[in-house]
C-alpha cells in the first residue's frame, strides 16, 4: 500500500547515506510539523544515526505527549555552537519557513525537503514533495517503509498525529481513503485515537478561551457576507497573559459561518507583525492569495506573515480577497 516512488527511495537513501543530521520543521510548528520531525528522529535512531532536532522558537506544549519531545531544541532560547552537513526539513513550504535554524547549516550542506504544500518551491538538494498527501506525515509513512524501518507505537503515534491534525480530525477534504488506511494500520501499533484527539483537538487552554472571547467581539462580515474576519491585537495577548499559540484555530469560526466563502484571521502578536490565516470553503484558492503576500499553503488553508500597520494590512488582504470572491470589500 506504500507509494514507493523514485523520490521516496531517494529520500530513504539520503537518510541511509549520511550519519549525522539536523532535523527541523517550520516556524510556529503544528501537529504535522512536530509529529513529522519527531517521526524522522525515531527513524534515524532505528537506523543508528545521530541527530539533533531544532526549531527557531518554542513548540506548543500540547504536543509534549509525543516521543522525543524533550529533545526539541529552541533556538530562540539557546544558541548552538555547531553546524550540520546533512539537513532534513519537514512540512516547510519554502526556505523562509525554516527560520533562523538555517544558521546551523554548514557551507555546502545537503538538504532533504519532505513536504506536501503545493506552494513548495523545491528548495532542497533532494525534494520529496507530494501535494496529493494530506500531511507530511503521510509521506513519511512511505519513507519509513522504503528505508526498511519497522513501525512501533512511538513512530506510529508521530505519524498519526500529523495525519489527525492536518485533516482537522479526519474531516477536511484531504481525508483520502489512503489517509484512513494508513491511520487504521497505525492504530494496530497501539495508538489510542481518543487520547491523541483529546490532546491535539479537544483540550484547550483557558488563555485560548479568553483570546477567543475577545476575538469574537471583532468578527465582521464583508464582501456581501462572503468573507468573515477576526482580529487579535498585541494588547489582547498582554491583558490575557496569553501566548501566540493560544490564538490558534480562530480562523475556523470565520470560515464555518454559513454562506461564508473565506474566513480570515489577523493575529498581531507583536506590534506591526501580523500573521494572516485564511480558510476557504469552495470557490477560492487561498494559497494563491497567501503566496501573493509572501506566504503559502494549500487551496483551502493558507497563511502569510505581513508587516506594517494593521489597517493597511487588512485593506490589502480584503482587496485581493474581493477580486477572488468577485465582490468588492465595501459592497
Ligand atoms: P495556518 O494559517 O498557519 O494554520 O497555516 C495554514 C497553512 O498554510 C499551513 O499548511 C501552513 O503550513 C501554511 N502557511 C502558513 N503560513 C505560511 C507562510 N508564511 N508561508 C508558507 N506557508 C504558510
Ligand atoms: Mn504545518
Ligand atoms: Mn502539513
Amino acid at each position: 500500500m506504500s507509494h514507493n516512488s523514485d523520490q521516496v527511495k531517494e529520500a530513504a537513501l539520503f537518510m541511509q547515506e549520511h550519519d549525522r543530521f539536523l532535523v527541523l520543521s517550520h516556524v510556529n510548528p503544528d501537529g504535522d510539523a512536530t509529529g513529522s520531525a519527531l517521526g524522522v528522529c525515531l527513524m534515524l535512531e532505528k537506523m543508528g544515526k545521530e541527530y539533533i532536532v531544532v526549531n527557531e522558537g518554542e513548540t506548543p506544549a500540547k504536543f509534549s505527549f509525543l516521543p522525543r519531545f524533550d529533545l526539541l531544541r529552541n533556538l530562540s532560547e539557546e544558541s548552538l555552537d555547531d553546524t550540520f552537513g546533512a539537513v532534513i526539513a519537514v512540512d516547510c513550504a519554502d526556505e523562509s519557513r525554516m527560520g533562523d535554524v538555517r544558521s546551523l547549516f554548514a557551507s555546502g550542506a545537503v538538504l532533504l525537503n519532505i513536504d506536501h504544500h503545493p506552494t513548495n518551491d523545491g528548495f532542497g538538494t533532494v525534494n520529496l514533495i507530494r501535494t496529493d498527501a494530506a500531511a507530511t506525515a503521510e509521506i513519511l509513512y512511505d519513507v519509513a517503509i522504503a528505508a526498511g524501518v519497522s513501525f512501533d507505537e512511538e513512530l506510529a503515534l508521530c505519524v498519526y498525529t500529523g495525519l489527525l491534525t492536518d485533516t482537522g480530525g479526519f474531516r477536511y477534504s484531504n481525508t483520502s481513503p489512503r489517509v484512513m488506511e494508513i491511520a487504521s494500520k497505525l492504530l494496530h501499533y497501539g495508538v489510542k485515537p481518543g487520547d491523541v484527539a483529546e490532546r491535539c483537538l479537544e483540550e484547550i487552554t483557558f488563555a485560548h478561551v479568553k483570546i477567543l472571547r475577545r476575538a469574537l467581539q471583532t468578527l465582521t462580515l464583508s464582501h456581501q457576507n462572503l468573507v468573515a474576519s477576526i482580529t487579535v491585537r498585541p494588547e489582547d495577548f498582554v491583558q490575557e497573559n496569553a501566548a501566540r499559540e493560544d490564538a490558534g484555530g480562530l480562523v475556523n469560526y470565520c470560515r464555518n459561518i454559513e454562506g461564508v466563502e473565506v474566513g480570515v484571521s489577523f493575529v498581531e502578536s507583536e506590534p506591526g507583525v501580523i500573521k494572516v490565516s485564511m480558510r476557504a470553503r469552495d470557490r477560492v484558492d487561498v494559497s494563491a492569495i497567501a503566496k501573493h503576500f509572501g506566504g503559502g499553503g494549500h487551496a483551502k488553508a493558507a497563511g502569510c506573515t505581513m508587516r506594517g500597520n494593521l489597517a493597511d494590512v487588512q485593506s490589502k488582504v480584503w482587496q485581493v480577497l474581493g477580486e477572488a470572491v468577485g465582490v468588492k470589500v465595501d459592497e
